[in-house]
């Protein structure tokens, strides 16, 4: 039978549930609309940008630069701290939503799903028809888009989402790939990275059909058995299961990526998105922690953990990323990734800040959180700009 497999990805997440949630709580400004972006837990010099309305995309602001650059391209920008409790109920919704469709679900991230929806249709008839329902359901229901791409395995539906956004439903089905996807520049391919691509294109391996139909023994020479997938991927080949994802006690949080990811940049954006959850988390029950873990699991399922232990409990996700981050570091080996995981443990309710004539991190950036968001709930978001603008005068 003809595998039919949906992926489900919510547009701009985000920052999209941000302003579902606001619109709720009586807020008249639908962040959308305006020049707006989700950063980090941190003072404005600190945070990262984590998502960014269209129109902020406008003024040039880019994921993952300081929110302190960011006001310096758009002095009107609203920014709002992330809310993992929002990001968790919407995504909970979602899932409740979409598991009534099929019990072969998986969360692939916070905000999207793959389905395997392969015989259903005499139950819910055509699946194309299907796709749009659900798109629209999704939007009157939970008040946010998603891109729905259908395919015939997870690698096709995953790369059919990642089309023309947002609010579409797009097919990629075996006959339309030399059509909708050859033609696409090769780093659109999922798991080839910069790196692989500027590599592919110096060999006039360009676009994705160009990789299609490159020599496997060049690929094989370049990237090793890693060139073996890429042709694979690229001519749309892939048989991994939906499966469900595995759940872990504690504050942790981890990714299972269906494909094994190699590049270290892509590695640490999925990184700094799990700590900003660990951490939303820890600092939701007041807690600091004194350690921090990272679990890899490689291509060929071996299991590895690295910890690191702290003289000064820490909760801000700048905290927890720049340990993460230097443990990614020194984990990293020749072998691909399937798994990625966060853990936070050794927790004590107060920060303890052992002095040091040498420390110049004196300010408790969390504290200056609180108070940030405490002000912001209180008076509204323009109280933020106008202390930023203070600052920086
Ligand atoms: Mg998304």
């Amino acid at each position: 039978m003809k595998r039919i497999i949906f992926h489900i990805d919510v547009n701009n997440a985000f920052l999209s549930w941000t302003a579902v949630e606001r619109l709720k709580n009586g807020y008249k400004v639908d962040l959308r609309t305006i020049p707006s972006v989700i950063g980090g837990d941190e003072s404005a010099r600190k945070g990262v940008v984590l998502a960014k309305s269209q129109v902020a995309k406008k003024y040039g602001i880019v994921t993952a630069e300081t929110l302190y650059q960011a006001r310096c391209k758009c002095p009107n920008l609203v920014i709002i701290p992330s809310d993992y409790s929002i990001y968790k109920k919407y995504s909970d919704e979602l899932y409740d939503y979409l598991s009534k469709f099929s019990p072969d679900i998986e969360m692939f991230s916070i905000d999207e799903c793959f389905l395997d929806m392969t015989g259903t249709d005499k139950l819910f008839g055509d699946p194309i028809t299907l796709a749009y329902k659900i798109s629209k359901e999704i939007h009157e229901k939970l008040g946010f888009t998603v891109n729905i791409g259908v395919a015939e395995n997870k690698l096709c539906a995953k790369m059919a989402s990642d089309f023309e956004k947002p609010n579409k439903v797009h097919t990629l089905f075996m006959n339309e790939i030399h059509k909708k996807m050859w033609p696409l520049s090769v780093d659109n391919l999922f798991m080839v990275g910069k790196k692989s691509a500027d590599i592919l294109k110096k060999f006039n391996i360009k676009t994705i059909g160009d990789l299609a139909n490159a020599d496997i023994n060049f690929l094989i020479r370049h990237f090793k058995s890693r060139g073996i997938m890429m042709k694979s991927y690229a001519n749309g080949i892939d048989d991994s299961p939906v499966h469900e994802e595995e759940r872990q006690d504690g504050i942790s949080n981890s990714e299972t990526f269906p494909y094994d990811i190699y590049e270290i940049p892509i590695l640490e954006e999925k990184l700094l998105e799990l700590c900003e959850m660990v951490g939303f988390r820890l600092r939701s029950m007041n807690y600091y922690c004194y350690t921090v873990s990272v679990m890899l699991k490689t291509s060929s399922f071996k299991v590895y953990s690295h910890q690191k232990k702290v003289d000064n409990a820490i909760n801000t996700t700048h905290d927890i990323y720049s340990i993460a981050r230097q443990l990614l570091k020194s984990m990293m080996g020749d072998e691909k990734v399937r798994l990625i995981g966060v853990r936070v443990t050794n927790f004590t309710e107060k920060r303890s800040k052992q002095l040091s004539l040498f420390d110049d991190e004196t300010e408790d950036f969390s504290e200056v959180q609180k108070v940030v968001d405490h002000l912001k709930n209180k008076y509204g978001k323009d109280i933020f700009i106008n202390a930023t603008k203070i600052k920086r005068d």
